[in-house]
């Protein structure tokens, strides 16, 4: 499901009315019958349409669903794509594409940049993705659900990522600059750092772990639990003071699709795993080990500073999408990067060779935002926009 942006250039309004027509239709159709497509489009002459239609199917944005009942379309991952990233360039948000910089279970992450050439990160989430994998599967999760739902839920994650991000930002917490969210899509300013699986040594870790357990309790304090919180979501930035040639670690927190609130069931349980997290890192790749306890969720909630968990269900993502995300989740056994298995077999390859290019490895993405390779990363960016001097 590689998000290629090639062809985007060359749809003409047409083709966009109609690939918006068949996403409208496929609110409430499992294919959506060719005349709706019609319809929805608005489109005066049926042969318009139609060569929109085979347009479209031509380079894999719909999909022809041959139905006992009627044949029609779907729109597939792709043709979803391109509609968030048209609207993040109708709004002037996304100007070109480049690199993908991840690859996660439920998501692909790739640098992009806006019109004046700030770099940022354009997150797809793509819940589903394993699910569907499976055509079994896929036929039973299609029998009892709406064909949206892989739609629906990716658009949940998305909106989620987003609000927390505002939320956090807002109060300070190192987390990305929340730039725009469309669809199943998130925009965000890039950090020019690694993830702190990528680091073999730091000099001080006492300093970064106290850092890191106290963002912990500190986020507690704001109600929140990230529920994900280990080496590929934490970014470290290495800052160089440059009179005194000190270096300065600056972590910045990212991937909140699972954050929980501290009034969540099993809240004590996925703080626990957080600090556990960081812990069992700690000693493995840095050989650290505190002398003290980490951080308990009952202490840590005694001084509440804000309740951001309820503030974030007041604005974009209300309760009825928090529990239908956690249901999902639940179903699917999402359970963020700290749930995947093989994580020992995975700590074995740091020391080794080259990683292979296991998909659902995100924290082995080949490229990095390392300022020496920023610049290659832009040169080989896509705009996404025909202009009218092109
Ligand atoms: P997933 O949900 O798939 O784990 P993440 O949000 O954790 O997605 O992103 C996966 C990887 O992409 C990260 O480990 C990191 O290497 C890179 N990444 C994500 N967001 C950013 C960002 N804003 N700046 C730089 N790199 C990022
Ligand atoms: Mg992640």
């Amino acid at each position: 499901m590689k998000l290629n942006v090639k062809n985007i250039r060359y749809l003409g309004p047409d083709d966009w009315r109609v690939l918006t027509a068949t996403e409208q239709g496929s609110r409430n159709h499992e294919v959506v019958p060719t005349p709706l497509i019609s319809q929805l489009a608005s489109i005066r002459s049926g042969s318009g349409v139609n060569k929109c239609i085979s347009n479209l199917a031509k380079i894999g944005l719909i999909a022809k669903v041959k139905n006992a009942k009627y044949d029609g379309y779907r729109l597939t991952y792709g043709g979803l794509d391109y509609l968030a990233l048209h609207s993040h360039t109708k709004a002037s948000t996304v100007y070109s594409v480049g690199n993908q910089i991840g690859v996660g279970k439920e998501s692909d992450i790739y640098v992009c940049a806006s019109e004046t050439g700030k770099q940022l990160v354009l997150k797809i989430h793509r819940l589903g993705r394993i699910s569907f994998r499976t055509v079994k599967a896929n036929r039973d999760y299609l029998r009892n659900r709406s064909s949206a739902s892989w739609m629906y839920m990716s658009r949940l994650a998305a909106v989620k990522e987003f609000e927390f991000m505002k939320a956090l930002r807002k109060e300070g917490f190192p987390v990305p600059e929340p730039v725009a969210q469309n669809r199943h899509t998130v925009v965000m300013g890039l950090i020019d750092a690694f993830p702190m699986r990528q680091i073999s040594n730091v000099g001080d870790p006492a300093s970064l772990y106290a850092e890191l357990l106290s963002l912990i309790v500190r986020l507690a304090q704001y109600g929140l639990i990230h529920g994900d919180f280990n080496e590929f979501n934490i970014l470290i930035e290495e800052k160089t003071n440059e009179e005194t040639g000190k270096v300065t670690l600056i972590p910045t927190i990212i991937d909140f699709p699972q954050m929980v609130s501290i009034d969540h069931t099993n809240a004590e349980y996925y703080f626990d795993r957080d600090v556990a997290c960081i812990k069992r890192f700690f000693e493995r790749r840095f050989g650290f080990t505190s002398d003290e306890p980490g951080p308990s969720f009952n202490d840590s909630i005694k001084s509440i500073t804000k309740r951001l968990d309820v503030e974030v269900e007041a604005s974009g993502f209300s309760k009825k999408m928090a529990k239908e995300l956690d249901a999902y989740m639940k179903e699917h056994g999402v359970d963020g990067d700290a749930g995947e298995i093989k994580r020992d077999d995975e700590d074995e390859l740091d020391e080794g060779e080259e990683e292979d290019d296991d998909e659902q490895d995100e924290g082995e993405a080949d490229t990095s935002t390392s300022p020496s390779n920023a610049h290659t990363l832009t040169s080989q960016m896509t705009i996404l926009e025909l202009r009218d001097n092109d």
